[in-house]
């Protein structure tokens, strides 16, 4: 079985990344910028946004992080954006979710200017993602991707289910997957049969929230297995999938953690890369 390592790939990535900075810094005399919004006192959003900001320094990116107390009123967070969209240093603009309740997540996220949405969360991205057009893509799905192609470089015809159907998640890796002309099956809380799914596929996703939903004999022999999953448990963290069992049937498989996690952050500082470059043309 192959053990697919999120901390290399993302590693590889960032010194990708790194050298691509420099190049543009030499070619345009500027770097991207990317500028997250952290709102409250949320433990685990702070860890996300300290190493969002930690990894984005590293490859050379210019970038800032804008705190606000949980009281912040909408209108003051909508009036940054604002500002950020017309700013010309920022190429990529982050808000953390979740969001306190009174901060309406679908308005913070449509006032972010789509050429500046590095999470691909706003309306536009969304659907030039699902059209096969050129757009953001979220971090996760992008991650998973990414790991997938590693393993398995040709997908045509091959038969994918995803588990989930989130559009931070589920939706969008869908999506990538059919444009790689995959057959796409999207399951969900509702799905009669989860398991005989799953015996159907040549790549699982599971982006559930439930752990070690997946089960050794769900999968079938020269599978690829993408778990996206963080749950904590009394045994401490561990994905949607059943690691020791699915590991005896797959031909690949994403630990957790260590596996999709490090590449979501890897992937947005790429999506912040974009961004600048497309900003330039
Ligand atoms: P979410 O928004 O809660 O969506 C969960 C999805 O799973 C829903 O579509 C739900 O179906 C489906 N579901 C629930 N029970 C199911 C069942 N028994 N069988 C099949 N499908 C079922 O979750 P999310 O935001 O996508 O996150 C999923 C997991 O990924 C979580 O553990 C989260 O912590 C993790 N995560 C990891 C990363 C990373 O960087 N590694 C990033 C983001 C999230 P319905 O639509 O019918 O309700």
């Amino acid at each position: 079985m192959i053990l697919i390592d999120g901390k290399k790939a993302a590693a590889e990535l960032r010194a990708e990344l790194k050298e691509e900075v420099a190049e543009l810094k030499s070619k345009h005399n500027k770097v991207p910028g990317l500028t997250v919004i952290l709102i409250g006192d949320l433990t685990p959003s702070q860890i996300y946004v300290r190493n969002k900001e930690k990894s984005a320094n590293e490859v050379g990116l210019k970038s800032e992080v804008i705190k606000y107390p949980d009281s912040v009123e909408e209108k003051t967070v909508l009036e940054k954006i604002q500002e950020l969209n017309n700013d010309e240093t920022v190429s990529g603009i982050l808000v953390q979710l979740p969001l306190p309740k009174h901060i309406d997540k679908q308005k913070v996220i449509e006032a972010i200017d789509p050429s500046k949405d590095v999470d691909g969360f706003h309306p536009m991205n969304v659907g030039n993602l699902s059209s096969g057009y050129e757009s953001s893509i979220p971090c996760t799905p992008l991650g998973c991707y990414l790991l997938i192609k590693k393993i398995e470089p040709n997908l045509s015809g091959k038969k994918a289910v995803v588990v989930g159907r989130s559009n931070l998640n589920g939706k969008p890796m869908t999506q990538l997957l059919l444009k790689e002309n995959c057959t796409v099956t999207i399951t969900h809380s509702k799905t009669k049969d989860l398991k005989a799914e799953c015996l159907e596929a040549d790549i699982i996703v599971a982006a559930v929230g439930i752990p070690e939903l997946v089960r050794g004999d769900w999968v079938k022999k020269d599978s690829i297995v993408i778990d996206v999953g963080i749950n904590k448990t009394d045994n401490g963290i561990v994905g949607d999938v059943h690691f020791d069992e699915v590991s005896k049937n797959a031909k690949a498989l994403t630990p957790v953690p260590g596996g999709v996690g490090p590449m979501t952050i890897a992937c947005l500082l790429k999506n912040t890369i974009d961004c600048f470059k497309r900003s330039q043309i």
